[in-house]
């Protein structure tokens, strides 16, 4: 976010995404990308740049395709059935006709049992007619409906693409944006936890890219398994991780993150025949006293600055009431 604003760049979920691609990913070739677009770059540079890189961000291009064909199969679909329409307003039209035809006839003398067969049989040619062609029309949107609905595969693919990490599995930072911004809309408090895996660089130099790659997997799968099914876990940077807890007090995510931060420290990760483990220092703040999601951010983000001045592996809470002191606001727990 802070580089987003230092750069001069609009705080729209592409770029987010961007960025966070950039920060998460080692690919030198984005990172040359997006640190050529320099300071104030303007969107269409940036917009370049994702769709070279990271298209599934650009929620313009595949969202406008998308719904351009939809459009087009709609419009099809209205082509067709006006021209049932027309063609039923002429059927009726060529009936009323003959049946006026034989109501003006003087007598019944002059109703023929030949001129009876002609008629009967033209009704019935063109009635067989429109059957054929109502036929080709029902197969038609048969056949519009399977394309939209392929879309709409398409399109939920697409979607959860656009808000997947790809190396955890976990929600990105998009996704997680997203999330703060509607649990702010909701009326329950929540808490949220902010995450940073420990002199994770360490492990990168010692062990190498694809090593701290399994960590990055290795710290994900034991958050997922140390919280209820359904509870939000994102990956928000590089080795930061993001849970958002509903409902929760400060006691409950002290609880929560506590038991986060043990789980991980004891789980071992393998190199070969050698076999180390990391940890994770934690800040969490509650949206009681946040006016918003930024304000909710910065907080837990000052207390897991906390965590790592304070000497890592550990959780720090931050908390402003009003008659707290400046030094109340972080409260750091360790068992
Ligand atoms: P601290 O305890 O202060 O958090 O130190 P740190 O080493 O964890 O933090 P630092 O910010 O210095 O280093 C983070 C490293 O994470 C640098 C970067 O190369 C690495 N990284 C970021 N994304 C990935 C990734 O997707 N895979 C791997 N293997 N490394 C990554
Ligand atoms: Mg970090
Ligand atoms: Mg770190």
């Amino acid at each position: 976010m802070g580089l987003i604003d230092r750069l001069g760049v609009e705080p729209l979920i592409r770029n987010y995404h961007l960025f966070y691609l950039c920060i998460a990913n080692c690919d030198m070739r984005l990172r040359r990308a997006v640190r050529n677009l320099g300071m104030n770059p303007t969107q269409q540079e940036i917009d370049q740049v994702i769709d070279e890189f990271c298209p599934e961000a650009s929620e313009s291009p595949t969202m406008r395709r998308h719904h351009d064909k939809v459009l087009k199969t709609l419009e099809e679909i209205g082509a067709r059935l006006r021209s049932e329409q027309s063609e039923m307003d002429s059927f009726n039209g060529a009936l009323d006709r003959v049946t006026r035809a034989l109501a003006k006839s003087a007598s019944k003398d002059d109703i023929t049992a030949d001129l009876l067969k002609r008629v009967a049989a033209t009704v019935v040619d063109v009635g067989l007619q429109r059957v054929v062609s109502a036929n080709r029309t029902i197969s038609r949107v048969d056949q519009n409906k399977t394309e939209i609905n392929a879309l709409r595969t398409e399109l939920v693919k697409a979607k959860a693409m656009a808000n997947t990490d790809p190396l955890t599995g976990l929600a990105n930072r998009r996704s997680f944006d997203e999330r703060m911004t509607a649990c702010f809309g909701m009326p329950k408090p929540f808490c949220l936890i902010l995450m940073d895996i420990d002199f994770f660089k360490r492990v990168n130099d010692t062990y190498g890219h694809p090593t701290g790659d399994l960590v990055l997997k290795t710290v994900a799968d034991t958050l997922q398994r140390s919280l209820r099914a359904g509870v939000f876990i994102a990956r928000t940077g590089g080795e930061e991780f993001a849970v958002i807890l509903p409902g929760a007090t400060e006691k409950d995510a002290m609880l929560i993150g506590e038991r986060i931060r043990q789980a991980v420290e004891i789980v071992s990760v393998s190199k070969g025949v050698e076999q180390f483990s990391v940890t994770i220092s934690l800040g969490a703040a509650t949206s009681v006293h946040a006016g918003s999601s930024r304000a909710l951010y910065e907080a837990a983000d000052g207390a897991l600055y906390r965590s790592k001045a304070g000497g890592r592996n550990r959780l720090t809470f931050h908390n402003i009431n009003d008659n707290d002191t400046a030094s109340d606001r972080y409260r750091i727990y360790k068992t």
